[in-house]
């Protein structure tokens, strides 16, 4: 099989790549840097350069946006972040649409801020949404995609928790001050935090790809989501030292004004498309995943 990837230079499609080569596939890679070819990865810095050389693509998988969570929102960047996603996902099902040969599926990017902050309401992919900038993001961004099913394209959307994983994402951002024994709760850590192991969110994309009856919109999040001081706790545990200093909301607030709110409000979501289909979750335990994902 021959799989797309944009954002594939990033913390989850680097992943994605190698187990897409380890299971035997050829993986083309959407970015917009040029890089040396590798066996098996072929990088392109245009989609028409896919087009040149014939090739016909599989499968899609859309992750390609700048960062959430790194800068505060100034108007310039909630533009930037919308656009390097709906842009993006517009420039792909465009080039769906022009292609000989179609794709037969899009696994696209979106996150748990789909559902906005909704305290301790369990939110399966059903629930209704509270408005707001991450939840308007996340639903243009799905729409962008939707449109590929009018090609005969089968679609799904992923909707991701924190993803937990070696040398990138969250834990890269959290991890240095709880090894100085300054790490802690967040706010009043009572706020909900919806995660998901590295592994597990690659091979939820595989199984989406691989079974032809599964669309639409998916939470990809373990099955047991914590709240943010249980998850300090358990973080501690995992690197044997002590989680005890609370970070206040009010220095969050300052240092990443609205954009704040993804660690001082969260989301209680729970996979329950995956699970219902038979998905089987490698670390379903926040415990169990911390330990692989500190010391992997
Ligand atoms: P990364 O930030 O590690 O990688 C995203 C990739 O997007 C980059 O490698 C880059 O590829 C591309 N990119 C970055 N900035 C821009 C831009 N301005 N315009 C176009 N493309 C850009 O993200 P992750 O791998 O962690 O996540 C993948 C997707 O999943 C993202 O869209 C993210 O929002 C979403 N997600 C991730 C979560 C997480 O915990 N990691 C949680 C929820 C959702 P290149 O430089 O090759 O063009």
């Amino acid at each position: 099989m021959q799989v797309l990837i944009s954002g594939g230079t990033g913390f989850i499609g680097k992943r994605l790549q190698a187990a897409l080569l380890a299971r035997g596939d050829q993986v083309v890679i959407w970015s917009r840097t040029s890089q040396k070819n590798a066996p098996g990865v072929q990088y392109v810095t245009d989609l028409a350069q896919i087009d040149q050389t014939n090739q016909s693509i599989d499968a899609v998988v859309n992750l390609a946006g700048a960062p959430i969570v790194d800068k505060r929102w100034s108007d310039a960047r909630k533009a930037l972040l919308r656009d390097s996603r709906i842009q993006t996902t517009r420039q792909l099902v465009q080039w769906m649409a022009a292609s000989a040969t179609r794709p037969s599926v899009l696994v696209s990017g979106s996150a748990i801020g789909y559902y906005g902050s909704q305290g301790d309401e369990v939110l399966d992919e059903k629930a209704s949404v509270a408005p707001g900038f991450t939840h308007q993001l996340c639903a243009d961004w799905e729409r962008e995609a939707e449109a590929a099913t009018e090609l005969g394209i089968r679609v799904c959307q992923i909707r991701t928790g924190v993803v937990l994983g070696p040398k990138g994402g969250a834990l890269a951002k959290m991890l240095p001050p709880f090894r100085l024994g300054l790490g802690g709760a967040i706010g009043t850590g009572q706020q909900w935090m919806s995660w998901i192991h590295l592994e597990d969110e690659v091979a939820a994309i595989l199984w989406l790809i691989d079974h032809p009856e599964l669309s639409g919109a998916f939470n990809l999040t373990a099955p047991n989501p914590a709240r943010n001081a249980e998850f300090a706790k358990a973080l501690g545990r995992s690197l044997k030292l002590p989680a005890c200093l609370p970070m206040p909301a009010w220095v969050m607030k300052l240092m990443l004004g609205e954009a704040s709110e993804l660690l001082l409000e969260g989301q209680r979501v729970v996979p329950q498309k995956l699970l219902d289909a038979g998905f089987r979750f490698r670390y379903p335990e926040l415990d169990q995943a911390l330990n692989a994902a500190v010391n992997g």
